[in-house]
């Protein structure tokens, strides 16, 4: 495989311009401006002036190198308030490019987005990370290269990587993946900065999901966000005030694999017995399905012309009121509901977000997950809460993914450290050595 193409590598590209001035900018008060207008905060060179407590000359230079660089544009008048209207100043997010990369237990999604974290296309293959973590980055770099070659003029800047187990926030490395043997240890940022001219931050896959969800989804951002993902592992995430629940080294929110029964049968892929995953994850739902398929014609007919049932296949039996399918997704939705109950009790979340593959079965998991909430947690918890299922019709995560690369490359600290080159290329150690955004 190609290991030198990657997005524009040839020609100069807009946003990748450098001021011939460098060494005579003062980088502080040009990210500065370039924040302001970036977050709305203040979007024409009057409400700069107030706003950053910058000379009015100084901000009308430091508006203008921003035009050079390609970072800030004309974005027309603004509303007229009694004197002469201002020019309206608008932050250029196709400067360049930053690349979401989403790594599911059984899937793999890349999307391209702007540089403001939104999304413009994606590539998705079923893929299972039992390949082990080689040839699975082989294929995202796959789809990095097919995504970049539609825009070549235009070079990415920054790759968010989702995974789905624990990943040590120092380091960016997973540790013990429950459900991913062979990746302790693996660096998916190390792997990919040998392959690709940019920097790269590594998360975990619900995090991410919570991310893209409370940014892009229909909720109110000031809400306080839990989210639970159904894929064929579980998991969830809580943002509270806006930023995530971390714990001391980043493992917070894993609840797949807390304890819920002693049944003998039910062991779970991390080799423990009676966990919430083995007893009601994805993967054991389609393992029951499939052991039992003979009850329900649905399923019988699936596995027949097949040799496999998916969650869509139970998700069609559903729809017909099979009693096989209802009684399996009625056991594991109970049992989900009382952790979520005990989620909510805890974290008094304004929105609960249901993501993951199991959405596919149809609306049996939410509705069940709902009711037993509405009877198991605290009046306060759930007066007000808003149960729901993911939006972004099951992109929220690499949507997330992406918007870590844009949050880390325009954090303040980060966007003071590159602006005078006028692109952050030369600066991936550096700027992976800075506080992580959404910590
Ligand atoms: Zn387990």
């Amino acid at each position: 495989m190609s290991t030198e193409s990657f997005v524009g590598s040839g020609d100069a590209p807009p946003g990748g311009a450098s001021l011939g001035t460098a060494a005579s900018l003062d980088a502080a008060p040009l990210a500065h401006v370039v924040d302001l207008v970036r977050s709305g905060r203040a979007v024409t060179r009057p409400r700069l002036v107030v706003v950053s407590g910058l000379t009015r000359k100084v901000v009308t230079q430091r508006v203008e190198d921003a035009f050079r660089l390609g970072l800030l544009r004309d974005g027309g008048l603004a509303a007229s308030e009694g004197g002469r209207q201002a020019r309206l100043l608008e932050f250029n997010a196709d400067a360049a490019r930053v690349f979401g990369v989403l790594i599911e237990a059984s899937e793999i999604t890349v999307g391209v987005a702007d540089l403001r974290g939104r999304l413009l296309s994606t590539s998705h293959e079923d893929w299972s990370v039992d390949n082990g973590p080689d040839a699975t980055m082989a294929r995202v770099k796959a789809h990095i290269d097919a995504l970049a070659a539609r825009e070549p003029r235009l070079r990415a800047w920054g790759i968010g990587v989702g995974v789905p187990g624990p990943v040590d926030l120092t380091t960016g490395r997973l540790v013990s993946p429950p459900i991913m043997p062979g990746w302790h240890g693996f660096s998916a940022r190390a792997w990919l900065r040998e392959h690709v001219d940019a920097p790269v931050w590594v998360d975990n896959d619900v995090n991410l999901m919570a991310i893209g969800e409370w940014t892009f989804g229909p909720g109110p951002t000031a809400d306080d966000m839990l989210f639970i993902k159904l894929g064929t592992g579980i998991g969830s995430a809580v943002i509270s005030r806006g930023r995530l629940l971390r714990g001391q080294r980043g493992g917070a929110g894993e609840i797949g694999h807390v304890h819920i029964t002693d049944a003998p049968d039910a062991v779970c892929r991390c080799g423990l017995v009676g966990c919430l995953e083995a007893v009601a994850g994805g993967w054991s739902l389609l393992a029951e399905a499939t052991r039992r398929a003979a009850e329900s014609p649905v399923l019988e007919q699936a596995l027949a012309e097949r040799h496999q049932v998916t969650l869509g296949d139970i998700g069609v039996a559903a729809q017909v009121g099979d009693a096989l399918v209802r009684e399996l997704i009625e056991a594991r939705a109970n049992v989900i509901g009382d952790v979520a109950a005990n989620l909510v009790n805890f974290a008094n979340p304004g929105q609960l977000v249901i993501g993951g593959g199991v959405l596919r079965t149809g609306d049996g998991f939410l509705d069940i997950i709902s009711a037993v909430i509405q009877r198991r947690s605290t009046r306060l918890a759930t007066d007000g809460l808003v149960i729901r299922s993911a939006s972004l019709d099951q992109n929220e995560g690499v949507a997330g993914a992406a918007l870590l690369a844009t949050e880390n490359l325009f954090a303040p600290a980060a966007l003071a450290r590159w602006i005078e080159d006028g692109n952050p290329l030369g600066h991936a150690a550096a700027l992976q050595q800075l506080p992580a955004a959404y910590v």
